[in-house]
C-alpha cells in the first residue's frame, strides 16, 4: 500500500499480526520526507535516530504481544509541543535554541503507547496565523498546489499527513488552527471541547481558547488518536475530570433520526460558490442517510472575529511576556541595561504578526481601555456561547463550511491582516463557545484544491460528532483522494 494511504487502524492490524514492522514503516515515512520536504518545507526539526530507536522498541513490544493502539505508528508533532531533548521553536526565532527538559502530557501519552515520533512540524509563529506564512522557518506549502498556503497555524501537521510523511499528527486549535489547515489539505482535523485534552507542556497562545487535537487521514484514526490523548491531567487545572469514551466503538451508530442544524449566519454572501456547492452536496448526503436538516440561528456570529481578536491578543500579550531573554530562548544584548536587553531580545526575536498582537492585546488590557475592550469582549463571548447552547436544545449537531474559500495563494493576504483574520470566521465561534468541532474532506474546487466540511458538536459531544463524520466518510470517497507530488 502507498505510504499516502496508511492509516492508524490499518497499520495497527498489520503490525500486530507482524506482517510489517515499526522499523519498516518508519523507514518508509523517512524516505518520503527525504523525497518531498524540499518542496513542502514541513519539518522544522527531524529526529531520525530517535525515531528508529522508538521503532525498534515498538517492535520488541509488538513481538511480546504487549502493543497499544499507537505502538509503532509514525507520528508528527506541531512544533508547539514541548519534547524532552528535542528542540521546540514554536515557529519563532526567539525560541530558535530552546530544548525543553520535559515532554508535554500529550507527548508523554503517545510515548507510553509506543508511538514513533518522527519530528516537529512547521507552524505560524506562536500559532498566530492562518497560512503558515508567519513561521520563522518559512512558509510550508500545500501539497495539492505548492503555490498555495496549507492553512495555519498547524500547517505543517496537515501537510505532513496529506503528503504521506507521517501517518497522523497533533496540532492545536485556538481559532481554527486544526480545522482550517485540515480543510485546505484534504484531511480530517478535530478540535476537542475545551478541557477534554491536557494543555500541559503546550506553548501557550491564548489559554482560554487553546486545545490540542488530532489531524488524520480518516475519521476512525481521528477517534483513535483523540482517545489516546484525551482525559484528565492533574498538571492542567483546566482539564476536566470526566471519563473518556471509547470513541471508536460507537463510530458505526449512524445518523438516522439525528437533527443537524444549518446556522443561517454561516451561509453568507462572501462564501465561495465552490465551497457552497460542496457543503450543499454534503447536506444532501446527510439527508440521504436519514438525518433531519433544520435551519437554526446563531445570532451573535457577526461579533466573533472582533471578540476573538480582543481576547486572544490580550491573553497572548500576557503569555508572551515570559520571552524576555532571561529564562527562555535567545538573548540579544549589545550593551545598555536590563531594559535594553529586554527590548533588543524582543525586537529581534519576535516576527511582525506576533508584535502586532502583543501591542493589540496590551492595549486592550491597559487601564482605561480594559472595560471598553477586554471586559466587553468577555461579555460578548458569553452571548456567543449561549447561542450555541440554545441551538443545541433543538439539534444534535451543526453543519457549516470550515472556511469561506479553498486555500489561497502564498503572499495573497500577507499585507492585509484583516482579510487574513476573516479566513477564520467560521471556526472561531466554536473556540469562543468552548465546544468541539471538526473538519472532514467534502470536495474540491475547480482548481483541484480541497474543501472541508465542519461539524460542530455539543460540549463533550465528540462521540456523536465522530459518528456523524464517519457516516459521511462511508458515504463518500473524498477522504481517499491524495495529492500527487
Ligand atoms: N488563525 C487564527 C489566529 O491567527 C487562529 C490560530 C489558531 O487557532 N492558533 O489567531
Amino acid at each position: 500500500m502507498s505510504v499516502l494511504q496508511l492509516t492508524i487502524s490499518g497499520l495497527r492490524e498489520e503490525l500486530q499480526a507482524q506482517r510489517t514492522s515499526a522499523v519498516a514503516v518508519t523507514r518508509r515515512c523517512i524516505e518520503r520526507i527525504d523525497n518531498t520536504d524540499d518542496q513542502l518545507n514541513t519539518f522544522v526539526s527531524r529526529c531520525d535516530d530517535s525515531a528508529f530507536q522508538d521503532a525498534t522498541a515498538a517492535d520488541v513490544r509488538l513481538s511480546a504481544g504487549k502493543a497499544a493502539t499507537l505502538t509503532g505508528i509514525p507520528l508528527g508533532l506541531k512544533d508547539i509541543f514541548s519534547t524532552k531533548g528535542l528542540r521546540t521553536t514554536c515557529g519563532s526565532k526567539i525560541l530558535a535554541n530552546y530544548v525543553p527538559v520535559y515532554d508535554a502530557t500529550v507527548v508523554e501519552r503517545l510515548r507510553e503507547q509506543g508511538a514513533v515520533i518522527v519530528g516537529k512540524l512547521n507552524m505560524d509563529e506562536f500559532a498566530m496565523g492562518s497560512s503558515n506564512e508567519s513561521s520563522a522557518a518559512g512558509v510550508c506549502r500545500n501539497p495539492w498546489d505548492t503555490n498555495h498556503v496549507p492553512g495555519g497555524s498547524s500547517g505543517g501537521s496537515a501537510v505532513a499527513v496529506a503528503a504521506g510523511q507521517v501517518v497522523a499528527a497533533l496540532g492545536t486549535d485556538t481559532g481554527g488552527s486544526i480545522r482550517q489547515p485540515a480543510a485546505h489539505c484534504g484531511v480530517v482535523g478535530l478540535k476537542p471541547t475545551y478541557g477534554r485534552v491536557s494543555r500541559y507542556g503546550v506553548i501557550a497562545y491564548a489559554s482560554s481558547l487553546d486545545q490540542v487535537g488530532p489531524i488524520t487521514r480518516t475519521v476512525e484514526d481521528c477517534a483513535l488518536l483523540l482517545e489516546a490523548i484525551a482525559g484528565y491531567d492533574p498538571c492542567d487545572s483546566t482539564s476536566v475530570d470526566c471519563p473518556v469514551p471509547d470513541y471508536q466503538a460507537s463510530l458505526r451508530d449512524g445518523v438516522a433520526g439525528k437533527k443537524i442544524g444549518l446556522p443561517q449566519e454561516y451561509f453568507i454572501a462572501g462564501l465561495d460558490p465552490a465551497v457552497k456547492a460542496a457543503v450543499d452536496a454534503a447536506v444532501e448526503v446527510y439527508r440521504g442517510l436519514g438525518a433531519e436538516l433544520v435551519p437554526v440561528s446563531l445570532p451573535h456570529t457577526d461579533y466573533s472575529v472582533a471578540c476573538y481578536y480582543l481576547i486572544a491578543t490580550a491573553e497572548a500579550s500576557s503569555n508572551l511576556a515570559r520571552y524576555d531573554g532571561v529564562r527562555f530562548g535567545v538573548r540579544h544584548c549589545t550593551g545598555g541595561g536590563l531594559i535594553d536587553m529586554y527590548q533588543q531580545t524582543r525586537s529581534a526575536g519576535f516576527g511582525a504578526e506576533v508584535k502586532r498582537r502583543i501591542m493589540l492585546g496590551t492595549y486592550a488590557l491597559s487601564s482605561g481601555y480594559y472595560d471598553a475592550y477586554y471586559l466587553k469582549a468577555q461579555k460578548v463571548r458569553t452571548l456567543i456561547r449561549q447561542d450555541f447552547l440554545k441551538a443545541f436544545e433543538q439539534v444534535d449537531l451543526l453543519l457549516t463550511p470550515v472556511a469561506p474559500t479553498a486555500a489561497f495563494k502564498i503572499g495573497e493576504k500577507m499585507d492585509d491582516p484583516l482579510q487574513m483574520y476573516l479566513s477564520d470566521i467560521f471556526t472561531i465561534p466554536a473556540n469562543l463557545a468552548g465546544t468541539c468541532a471538526m473538519s472532514i474532506p467534502c470536495g474540491f474546487d475547480a482548481a483541484g484544491l480541497p474543501i472541508g466540511l465542519q461539524l460542530i458538536g455539543k460540549p463533550f459531544g465528540e462521540e456523536e460528532m465522530l459518528q456523524a463524520a464517519w457516516a459521511f466518510e462511508q458515504a463518500t470517497d473524498w477522504h481517499t483522494c491524495r495529492p500527487t507530488l
